[in-house]
């Protein structure tokens, strides 16, 4: 399978009333997509509240720019991270795809961004929580790392070396 044929994650820094990560995962034509406050860690035992929001169109992966006031999510967007990824759970005995691991509420998947890399898993909240969220968590392997911390030390677009307050601004470059 070539690198265009597989499907992709992406993550966008959104600065709306509240900075987010919209962490967005391909799955059957759209971006199944959560809201993660504080970001991805790197580090396997921290877990990052994500809540699921709607689904967006696969074109929004390349979107960065600025939404205007007065809309949904008003604020700047940039591509945090993007790149292909892997469904680690068709791998398991049970040999789930996307969406019945989405439905069963256990998505693993292997990462191969410019930021992340490696296993990353979203948990379902138990009953009685919030249906909307979930838990973001590195899942221990080669490419976990308690030290990194790529959200404080790597801030800005992977595609255009922005930043979220470059975006707000209306800067070219
Ligand atoms: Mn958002």
């Amino acid at each position: 399978m070539s690198a265009a044929d597989r499907p992709i994650f992406v993550i966008q820094k959104h600065a709306a009333s509240s900075l987010h990560y919209d962490f967005r995962l391909e799955i059957d034509g759209v971006l199944v997509s959560w809201a993660v406050p504080k970001g991805p860690s790197t580090d396997p035992r921290v877990k990052r509240l994500a809540v699921r929001t709607e689904d967006h169109p696969l074109d929004y992966a390349d979107f960065e720019g600025k939404i205007p006031k007065g809309e949904y999510g008003a604020g700047a967007v940039i591509v945090w991270d993007r790149g292909p990824y892997r469904n680690l759970m068709a791998e398991k005995k049970d040999a789930l795809d996307m969406a019945q691991s989405l439905e069963a509420g256990h998505v693993e998947v292997w990462l191969e961004g410019e930021k992340l890399q490696g296993g990353f898993a979203l948990i379902h909240a138990e009953p009685g929580g919030d249906e909307k969220n979930w838990l973001l968590v590195k899942i221990k392997d080669a490419e976990a790392d308690a030290r990194r911390n790529p959200v404080g030390t790597e801030p800005d677009s992977i595609l255009s070396g922005k930043s979220v307050k470059d975006v707000a601004a209306g800067k070219d470059e």
